[in-house]
């Protein structure tokens, strides 16, 4: 059965994605080439991935502060000039200039740079949260445009594992860690509007991750009664409205996947509300004290 993710006009044209679309354009595009599909949509052919610069190299010119992207997205495996059978799943096999500046880096240069940080990446464990974040704050903007693909994967993995993965979940993690989840989720799912619409797994996760992460923060702040009656039905409404749209999101996924279980329980606490305000009761369960379902991380 096919559906399609983001409201369509009649006579719209329909795409499917045959790739990661949380990917910058070089990888999905060397993705692509892979099973033989040349990909020439929107996206790929802008040098500044719809505006968002997702996969900007830092310019390290002088004092410049500008940051490069490619100078043709569209250059294929089989017209490029670079003669050898290297392969560069990272650049293209585009030379890459910068927006201030003009200065230009081969796709090499590029694409050793980017092999490096994967490694970088790859190095700290799951669990090094501190690791993580600083790595994360030395690329940001430093080495990597802050929008780059690299360190949006490193946010939704931090997003999904705080309060998920290790000794503290999501009722015992500290009040900066948990501002510090919904503020990944946030990041990342503003860039998801623009870039990936249809990415209905990441982005239904990363609603229930936000969902989860207001409620406690609601119950936290009723408990302490630092928020007024008023912020705390903004706080509600915002959760619930979240909670809505992972449901829309996660709703084709089947249960015996990770993101199938959250759909089931994203569901239930639908039920669960519509229940209670048919009873006309105004009583707000703490959704994070709920039974919460592995996350499979
Ligand atoms: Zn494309
Ligand atoms: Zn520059």
């Amino acid at each position: 059965m096919i559906r399609v993710a983001i409201p369509v006009e009649k006579g719209d044209h329909l795409s499917i994605s045959y790739t990661e679309q949380t990917w910058g354009t070089a990888r999905r595009r060397y993705h692509l080439a892979q099973e033989l599909l040349l990909c020439c949509c929107e996206r790929c052919k802008d040098p500044a991935e719809l505006g968002t610069l997702y996969s900007a190299i830092r310019c390290r010119s002088g004092n410049c502060e500008g940051y490069l992207v490619p100078d043709n997205p569209l250059v294929n495996l089989n017209t490029r000039d670079d003669a050898s059978n290297e392969q560069y799943p990272y650049s293209g096999y585009t030379s890459w200039s910068c927006l201030l500046c003009g200065s230009s880096k081969q796709p090499q240069e590029v694409y050793q740079l980017l092999k490096r940080i994967e490694s970088d990446i790859k190095e700290t464990g799951e669990m090094d949260f501190e690791l993580r974040e600083r790595l994360l704050s030395r690329l940001e903007g430093e080495v990597l445009h802050p929008n780059h693909y690299f360190l949006t994967e490193l946010r939704v993995d931090l997003a999904q594992t705080y309060g998920r993965v290790g000794p503290e979940g999501l009722t015992e993690i500290s009040d900066k860690r948990l501002e510090r989840k919904m503020e990944l989720c946030r990041q990342v799912l503003a860039l998801a509007d623009i870039l990936f619409p249809a990415e209905s797994r990441v982005r239904g996760m990363l609603m229930f991750e936000l969902h989860e992460s207001l409620a406690e923060e609601t119950r936290r702040g009723a408990d302490k009664g630092d928020m007024n009656l008023l912020q705390l039905k903004h706080k509600i409404q915002e959760s619930q409205h979240l909670l809505t749209g992972a449901e829309k999101m996660l709703s084709s996924e089947p249960e015996m996947i990770p993101e199938g279980e959250i759909a089931v329980e994203v569901k239930r606490r639908i039920l669960d509300q519509e229940a209670s305000q048919m009873n006309g009761s105004t009583k707000n369960v703490p959704l994070s004290q709920t039974k919460c379902v592995s996350m499979g991380m």
